[in-house]
């Protein structure tokens, strides 16, 4: 299979199902990049990491001196003291993360600086300065608590920080909740409605405390009343890879499969959510699959490229995706420029956020860490 095919085969939605693992398709230029980088990795030796997000391909992975989702490769960020440089393989926000919780000698590079994420766009600083403005005008003094996904920017961790909230992944999002309860009396979170609902749903809060803030509408499209009885302020951010599921799909695959459990990232909408067996981070999935038995189908609503490399590596289980959706900003790193990075590390792949953001948003960073 050429190239161009290899291409078109990830990007075909029309089938749900695969027989053959696109990531084993490999051309001898990337090959060839791949021996290359793994040469150069062994002389640079310990000066240099690379972290890869699950959602990366298999290839990129393999290279990886560790894998994981964005809440595990920043504590590894946290942790390496060593490395001079840090290549990260995901989007713009992961980068961000890393160069935060770095030290100041470390330089964090990412291969594709147009690697950036859709749902951490979805909330600019201005937008959530103009907000939380405007929501303050609907209360007499009571405390909201400023929460951020990690697929944020610096700038809105920062803000964060800033203003006594913290940042939370899709693991810890509870926990976090819980804590922003006892400190004060409202949550608001930024960008992604629907782990914010999942979330605030999984904690028993009322539908009628959760608010979904519109910016373009007056008061976010709510009374002063709705604002006040709040419990959860959410902005209407999403995920557009976990937003292609839908309840037909998951209706559908009663008539396809006898028995099969059903797990799903909590990026996935509420309705999705709700007729999943499992929901959980990108590592609860990893897990899940790897307590699973032989023999066990197992549906998986997630990034299309951690559903592939998990079929590959249980190939005793049945593992099928819910829907093929790829992620096209974390698909912009590949073994080009990766090769390109390791060999020249270019000053304008290298990620910096600035002295005052980096204070604020670490202090948000560090208090998710506290949870674990
Ligand atoms: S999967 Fe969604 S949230 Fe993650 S990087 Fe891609 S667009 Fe952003």
């Amino acid at each position: 299979m050429d190239k161009q095919k290899y291409y078109k085969f990830e990007i075909d939605y029309n089938t749900n199902h695969f027989n053959e693992f696109p990531h084993d398709i490999f051309t001898n230029e990337e090959k060839d990049l791949y021996l290359k980088i793994k040469k150069r990795k062994e002389e640079l030796g310990d000066k240099l990491v690379i972290l890869a997000h699950h959602y990366q391909s298999k290839w990129i992975t393999e290279l990886g001196d560790f894998v994981g989702d964005s809440f595990q490769l920043s504590k590894e960020a946290s942790m390496m003291k060593n490395a001079e440089k840090i290549i990260f393989a995901g989007v713009h926000f992961m980068a961000e993360s890393a160069d935060i919780l770095s030290s100041d000698k470390q330089k964090v590079y990412l291969p594709n600086i147009k690697a950036g994420c859709p749902m951490a766009d979805m909330t600019s600083l201005q937008d959530l300065e103009f907000a939380w403005e405007e929501i303050h005008k609907n209360l007499n003094g009571e405390k909201i608590i400023p929460i951020t996904y990690m697929n944020s920017t610096a700038e809105v961790k920062a803000f964060c920080g800033a203003h006594g909230g913290a940042v939370c992944t899709s693991s810890n999002a509870d926990k976090i909740f819980e804590w922003a309860f006892t400190v004060g009396d409202k949550v608001m979170f930024m960008p992604d409605k629907n782990l914010g609902m999942n979330t605030a749903n999984k904690l028993g809060i009322p539908k009628n405390e959760q608010v979904l803030y519109d910016l373009s509408k007056e008061n976010g499209g709510h009374t002063k009343e709705d604002i006040k009885n709040s419990k959860v302020i959410l902005w209407n951010g999403y995920c557009h890879v976990h937003k292609f599921f839908s309840v037909e799909m998951v209706k559908n695959l009663k008539e396809k499969y006898d028995d099969y459990k059903l797990i799903v990232h909590p990026e996935a909408s509420p309705d999705i959510v709700a007729l999943a067996d499992g929901i959980g981070s990108t590592k609860y999935i990893v897990d899940y699959v790897k307590a699973s038995k032989p023999g066990d189908t197992i549906i998986i609503g997630t990034e299309i490229n951690l559903v592939y490399r998990l079929a590959e590596e249980y190939k005793d289980r049945n593992i099928f995706p819910l829907r093929k959706s790829l992620c096209p900003n974390m698909y912009r790193i590949n073994m080009v420029n990766l090769y390109e990075t390791i060999m020249d590390f270019p000053e304008e792949r290298v990620i910096t956020v600035g002295d005052k953001t980096k204070a604020n948003a670490k202090k948000a960073l560090d208090r998710m860490l506290e949870f674990g």
